[in-house]
Parts: C-alpha cells; structure tokens; sequence
C-alpha cells in the first residue's frame, strides 16, 4: 500500500489535456456479401430479365468501383410487375387471415435480423453510409417496421372500429437512396399487413439491399407476386406512377419529383401519399444541457452525411448561447472522423453520388457568395470516392439559400433568435415543415413551441428518433400523409362509412 497525502485542496482538478486520439483501422469485413455480377427483376415471386435488356452499374461511393449490374425496368416491365401484383392480390393476398398475413411479416423481422449483418454491410457498401449506423440503426429498424405491422395485421378492425378495413388494391411504391431498405420496410410493411400487394422501385444508385430482401421474399415464402422489386431511375418511377393499374403511389423523394407526381395522378382517383424534402429547425435555448444539445445537433446534421429528410439543417441558437455554443460545436466537429464507410470509427462516411456532391458543392458555394462565414475544420478526405467535409455556416440570413434549400448534406446553417416568438416565427419561415427539434430545460416551454411548430415532427431535447409506432410526415411542402403507427395503415385501407 502507498500512503495518499491528505488533502486540504478541495477545488476541482483541471481537466487533463486529452493527446490527439489516433484510431487504428477497423475495418467490417465484406466478406459475408454474396453479390451477383448481375441482377434480374423480381416479378412474380423469381428474377427475370428484363423485356428490353436494359441494364445499368451500381457502384460504391467510397471506391467508384462497380459492385454489381442491374436491370432497368421499361413500360413493359413496369405492366408485368404490376399485373403480377393484381393476380396476387386478387387470386390470394387479399382474402387471407390478417394472422396469416402476420405470420410471414414476421417471418421476414426474423429473417431480417438474423441476416442483419450481411444486409448493413450491403447498404454501407452500395450507398456509402457508416456501418456503425447502417448496423445500429437501419437494420434494427427495418426489422421492427415489420415485427410491428404484423402486429396490426389481424387487429384492423380494432384499429378502424365500426367499418370493415379492406385493402386498397395494388401499391406502386418508389423510395430514395437515403435509407434503402428501412424506405422499403417502412413502406412494404403497412401495405401487406393491410392486404395489399406491392411493386417497389427503389433508387438508381442503391438498388443492392432492395434485391437482398427480395431473397429474403423468397426465403420467408411468400406468395409469388406480393412483393415485386423493379429497379432503374427516374423513367421507372414514372411509368409505375403512369401505371392505371397501380391504386396508389407511395413515394418518398424529392418535392420536385413529389409534385410531378402529384400533376400525374391528379383526377385519376388512384390514392396518393407523398414525404418529401425538409428544412429542419433545431432550436436551442440558453436553459438548454448545452453539452447534450451538442450532440443533438451534431447527430441531428452529421448523421448519414445529412442525406436525411428531417436533418437539422438549420440551427437557430438563444444569443445569450450562442458563444459558448459556438465553441462546442466547432470542437465537436473537429472530432467528426470522415472516411471509410465499411470502418467501424467512421463518424461521416462517403456522399451517396456525385451528382449529390456537386449538388451539396453549389449551395455551399452559394452560402459563401452570399456572405455568410464557413467554416471546416481540418479533416483529410481520401483521395477516391466522394466525400464533403462537415461544415457550418454562422452569418447566416434567412434569405440566403443555405437557409431556405434542402442541402442534404453534411452542412448547418447557424442563426440566431432574442424570444421564444422569433425561434418559432425563423422556424416556420420555410416551405417545409418534416421536423423540428427544441432543446430546453422547461418542459412548459417545450409544449409551447411545439404547438406553434408547423412540423409533422418536434422533438425535444433530442434529435433524429424513430419508432416504428410513431407516425411521420410533413405540412406543406413536405407532402402529406403519414407512415408509422395506426396512421400508417390509413393510406393502405379502404374504411368506406367511417363514422
Ligand atoms: P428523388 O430524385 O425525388 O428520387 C426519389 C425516387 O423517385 C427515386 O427512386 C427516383 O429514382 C424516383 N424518381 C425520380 N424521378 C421520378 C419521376 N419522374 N417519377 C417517379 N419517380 C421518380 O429524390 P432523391 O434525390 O432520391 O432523394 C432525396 C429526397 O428525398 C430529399 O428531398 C429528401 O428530403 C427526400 N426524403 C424524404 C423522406 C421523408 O420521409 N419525407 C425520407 C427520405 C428522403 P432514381 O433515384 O432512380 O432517379
Ligand atoms: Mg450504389
């Protein structure tokens, strides 16, 4: 035993000055990836090629290196996809047991989860995301769509009293590059538990993990035709929304897209949902747990490269806060380690394609024309694939189109606000509303924003939360409708005489 001096110092040691932390390598192996040199389309319950031959690469954002090549579904395509689907919903699906709907729900959770490795390195690899959120985060919550919807599926009329719950027909549904396979949970899960069948189209340049489930399709034994998977770009997505025979589109993309798309089904009488870009506040007080609304807004912008819809892509900071706010925030990114999606450290991981990192590339350009301040801190990005470094801007006015346009990218725009009025006048001062998030000490504060919060989300004293019985979805610009939860099953039912 030593002898310990006593003490009388009783003030608070300083904290000790942390060296530069240097992270070896640690890499996820690829190996339990099984990729085809080429992928059919899945109609009607197998791979098919496609009618014209069509074909196209989907590469890794990190490398350029072509993973695999994919077939472009045509009009011709898009017709046999969706007639497979009608045959299966109208020979099948529709009359079967909500218990036995829920059985192969279920069975495609379980599946999901116990090939969940296999499906996030997948995902990091043909979309760039980092595996620690591809594993942490997708995957689970892909899996628990589906556990909760077969939950729902022999409830329905519990859900929906006093009408008999019928399903809607045939879903066309077509998702972004974002969140490729939780987009498909989320929207395969509530249609088939509802009864529905479904062609999804997912996006050109992450179509990998869309086809992987089609396996586990396969593998859960579904009925041929339930689920159909086409892939290719923006002329597949048209021609399935152009489809007569789809009776609803469910997309999630960009509110351009979303508003052709509106234009193309207008007075057609076929159902539409649409959940389309943001603009998120994050707001935060100078009551607020500055530290953890460090995190909040770093997580709340960083996560997935800011390739996120409900990202909080605009800070607005109390003024009294604002400097020592400031100051955490350009620290804590200085921390942000970007690279290697398929690393197990990285924080930031490769730009989805190089069409989003120009777009990214221009905004912040025009931030900096503008005259708002960025900054970056030293960051070294590897010397292939594509990569931005997470940065913020401070000066910002709310005209400037860093303030007003979705980046979707690893980029914050800073102001500041003096009253609670001000935060929530600068927050509603955009055409979206997905999102929003406040950070307060006061929980009396916090419902106050959040009832003058026009945003389908508000979260407090946290950021970016899902839960498959949460709904989720926008005011104004950012569509209509809503998934997630009972309100989730409503585009998918028909509910004639409902009191
Ligand atoms: P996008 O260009 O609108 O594409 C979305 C999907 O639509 C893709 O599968 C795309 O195919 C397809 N598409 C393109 N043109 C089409 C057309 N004329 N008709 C039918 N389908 C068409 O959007 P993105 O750039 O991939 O995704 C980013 C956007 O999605 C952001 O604005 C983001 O905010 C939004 N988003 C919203 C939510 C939400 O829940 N609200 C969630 C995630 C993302 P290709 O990719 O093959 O071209
Ligand atoms: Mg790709």
């Amino acid at each position: 035993m030593t002898d310990v001096e006593p003490t009388t110092d009783l003030s608070v040691p300083a904290e000790p000055v942390m060296p530069a932390w240097e992270y070896a390598p640690a890499p996820e192996s690829t190996e339990i990836v099984r990729l085809r040199e080429r992928y059919g389309l899945f109609i009607g319950g197998e791979f098919v090629e496609p009618a014209t031959g069509g074909t196209f690469p989907t590469i890794s954002p990190a490398t350029e290196e072509v993973l695999a090549v994919v077939s472009e579904a045509g009009p011709e395509d898009v017709d046999r996809a969706v007639r497979a689907a009608r045959s299966a919903h109208d020979q099948h699906w529709r009359d079967l047991s909500g218990a036995e709907r829920a059985k192969y729900l279920y069975r495609i959770a379980r599946i999901l989860q116990e090939r969940s490795r296999e499906f996030a390195v997948l995902e990091s690899m043909d979309g760039g995301k980092p595996i620690k959120e591809s594993r942490d985060v997708d995957l689970p919550l892909a899996a628990a769509h589906f556990f909760y919807y077969a939950g729902w599926a022999d409830k329905l009329e519990y859900a929906f009293p006093h009408v008999e719950p019928r399903p809607v027909g045939v879903a066309g549904q077509i998702i972004p590059w974002n969140f490729p396979l939780l987009m498909a949970a989320w929207k395969l899960a509530p249609a088939l538990a509802a009864g529905n069948t479904s062609v999804l189209k997912p996006a050109e340049t992450t179509p990998l993990t869309a086809l992987l489930l089609a396996e586990v399709i396969q593998q859960a034994d579904l009925p041929p035709g339930v689920v159909n998977i086409i892939t290719g770009a923006g002329a597949t997505g048209a021609a399935l929304v152009e489809h007569p025979g789809a009776d609803k589109i469910a997309f999630t993309g960009s509110t351009d897209v979303g508003k052709r798309i509106q234009r193309a089904t207008a007075g057609t009488g076929r159902r539409l949902t649409l959940e389309l870009g943001g603009k998120a506040a994050n707001i935060v007080f100078d009551d607020a747990p500055i530290d953890q609304a460090v995190e909040g807004v770093i997580n709340g912008i960083f996560f997935n490269q800011g390739h996120v819809c409900c990202a909080g892509s605009r800070l607005l900071v109390h003024e009294p806060a604002y400097d020592e706010l400031l100051d955490k925030l350009k620290a804590r990114l200085g921390t942000l380690r970007v690279g290697d999606p398929l690393d197990k450290n990285t924080d930031v991981g490769a730009i989805n394609s190089r069409a989003q990192l120009e777009k990214i590339g221009e905004l912040v350009e025009s931030g900096v024309e503008e005259g708002a301040q960025m900054y970056q801190p030293p960051c070294e990005l590897p010397d292939r694939g594509f990569w931005f470094v997470p940065t913020l801007f401070t000066g910002v006015s709310q005209s400037h189109r860093i303030a007003r346009e979705e980046i979707f990218g690893p980029v914050l725009s800073i102001m500041t606000f003096r009253t609670p009025e001000e935060a929530v006048e600068k927050a509603n001062n955009t055409p979206y509303g997905l999102s929003a998030g406040v950070w307060t000490e006061k929980g009396s504060r916090i419902l106050w924003m959040a009832e003058r919060l026009r945003a389908g989300v508000v979260w407090a004293n946290t950021f970016n939360r899902f839960d498959p019985a949460s709904p989720f979805g926008g005011y104004k610009e950012s569509g209509f409708g809503r998934e997630g939860g009972v309100h989730g099953l409503e585009p998918y039912l028909r509910l004639e005489g409902r009191p």
